[in-house]
């Protein structure tokens, strides 16, 4: 055997996996294809601190690009209401120092990782790869949403994600744009990372991401564009099994990114994390039931909280332009002071239900969501 444990992909799932399966003494190797880590970005990298402690990372100077104060959402007809982002402790990172940072950790614990090396074929003895053949007891997939596109087509949407410069960017306020039209079953973002600069990025079902964030840009005003990437995201959830066999998959590659915002820094990490302490606990044990821990324990976690994301996704994509900017008119500043104040980041439904259960003029859109609008709000 040539490694306890071989992992495909280097990212945050597949480094905080290695990090903890090196930490209890097996071998581990991560292959990462591109050829640096981190690199290219493919993340807005908003997170919340929360969510880094339970990460076990504590960002450093060249890992955090900024602090959040606000987040502004737009309706389609322009109104808009602002949270305040502080009581949710959210920054910015820079991912392409993260995953340096998370690596660092893996490798000082002991495993071994190696960039420009692809996983090609997993084989009955382990994997081979663009280096040849490796054995090992267990696979990781942790090759993020490029794994499941080759499974189902049908949870992705595509992206574009811009970074720029220009001088109508707030440093301390995240933006989200609203409009069933140009972004379907998504939204618009402006993600500050420093003075002037910031990562702004649209998604949607069926739309040409590359059109559809030139437009945005261009109603924002003047800019220059620093780099570009268009990446697919997932939003349809948790797939059902995340151990079969010897393979065990982790992360985005196993759809642990939110249904709601495709965010999954925290919850792909939390799998990663898992993931590496049932794999250890298999080791040491000899027993297969040790894997199937990691599924129950994620789903303990983030369960609940994945169904209702799926539920509010399922909500929103029913709602035109019309009925969001309804919903928009009946927001008060006491709803947005208690989900300011209560709401939590990477929790969030229960803010989105409080928004979509308004009363009032919206009482049509509560007739039209019907039964689903009184599960969440349960
Ligand atoms: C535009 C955009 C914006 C986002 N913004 C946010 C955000 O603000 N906050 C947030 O929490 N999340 C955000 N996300 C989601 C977040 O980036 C992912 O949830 C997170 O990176 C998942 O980590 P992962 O390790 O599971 O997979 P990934 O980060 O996707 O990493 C998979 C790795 O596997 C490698 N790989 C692929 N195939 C192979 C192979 N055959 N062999 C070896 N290696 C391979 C890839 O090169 C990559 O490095 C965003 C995603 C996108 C696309």
């Amino acid at each position: 055997m040539d490694y306890d444990v071989v992992i495909a992909g280097g990212s945050v799932a597949g480094l905080l996996c290695a990090r903890e399966i090196a930490s209890k003494n097996h071998s581990v190797l991560v292959i990462e294809e591109d050829s640096e880590l981190g690199t290219p970005e493919h993340c807005g990298g908003v997170v919340s601190i929360p969510a880094m402690d339970d990460l076990g990372i504590i960002p450093m100077r060249a890992t955090l690009d900024n602090k959040i104060r606000s987040a502004r959402i737009v309706a389609p007809s322009g109104k808009n209401f602002t949270l305040d982002a502080r009581p949710q402790q959210v920054i910015v990172l820079d991912r392409r120092e993260f995953d340096k940072q998370i690596a660092h950790q893996a490798q000082v614990k002991g495993a071994e990782i190696r960039v420009k090396s692809s996983l090609r074929e997993i084989t009955k003895e382990g994997v081979r790869t663009s280096d040849g053949e490796i054995k090992c007891k267990i696979v990781v997939d942790a090759r993020g949403v490029t794994s499941l596109v080759q499974k189902d087509r049908t949870g992705t949407l595509q992206s574009a994600q811009y970074e720029i410069f220009a001088d109508w960017i707030d440093k301390e306020r995240i933006e989200v744009y609203l409009d069933q039209e140009k972004y379907p079953g998504f939204f618009a973002w402006v993600i500050p990372t420093r003075r002037d600069e910031a990562k702004i990025g649209v998604a949607g079902k069926g739309i040409n991401p590359a059109l559809a964030i030139e437009e945005f840009l261009k109603s924002k005003g003047k800019y220059s564009t620093i780099r570009k990437i268009f990446a697919p995201i997932w939003v349809k959830g948790p797939i059902k099994e995340f151990v079969t066999g010897n393979v065990v998959t982790i992360g985005d590659a196993a759809g642990q990114a939110k249904p709601t915002t495709a965010g999954g820094i925290y919850s792909s990490g939390v799998g990663g994390i898992l993931a590496g302490n049932a794999i250890s606990k298999f080791l040491e044990s000899g027993n297969k039931s040790k894997l199937l821990e990691y599924q129950k324990e994620w789903h303990e976690k983030f369960g609940k909280e994945f169904e209702n994301m799926l539920l509010a996704r399922s909500l929103l994509e029913r709602l035109d332009n019309k009925s969001i900017d309804g919903i928009f008119e009946s927001i008060t500043p006491k709803m947005l002071d208690e989900i300011s104040k209560e709401g939590s980041f990477d929790f969030h439904t229960t803010s989105v239900a409080k928004l979509l259960g308004v009363r009032g003029s919206v009482k049509a859109i509560q007739a039209i969501l019907g039964n689903e609008l009184r599960r969440l709000l349960n």
